[in-house]
């Protein structure tokens, strides 16, 4: 299986799961906009006040590392349902921005280099 038969595959899982609930009728792009940051939110509120080290030992906890996991997967499935009801070909899409961000921030000036591209 190659990462497109792997995209198209979640997408018909997400589509299933929509399908199955009738939840079709609550999906437009405005609400899972929404959606993909609530669960972006819910993801960062796993981190929220850590250290470092804290993080750390969040992500070899296995019970906070799939509770991380779980949020991760909700910021997908929202990202995947609002590619499905939009008619959005995620791959193409994903690789063609990663090559406008190849643009944005080429090798010879950004590498080991954590700034934005407006900041140099
Ligand atoms: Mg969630």
């Amino acid at each position: 299986m190659d990462d497109r038969t792997s995209i198209r595959k979640l997408r018909a899982l997400v589509s299933e799961f929509v399908r199955e609930r009738d939840w079709e009728q609550y999906h437009n792009e405005k609400d899972l906009a929404l959606d993909i940051s609530i669960e972006a939110a819910e993801l960062l509120e796993h981190f929220r006040f850590k250290s470092e080290r804290e993080v750390s030992e969040i992500m070899r906890d296995r019970k906070k590392r799939e509770e991380v996991e779980d949020e991760l997967s909700d910021v997908i499935f929202g990202a995947i349902a609002f590619a499905n009801i939009a008619g959005i070909d995620i791959a193409s899409a994903f690789v063609r921005k990663l090559e406008k961000n190849r643009k944005k921030y080429p090798v010879r000036v950004f590498k080991g280099l954590n700034k934005k591209y407006n900041e140099v």
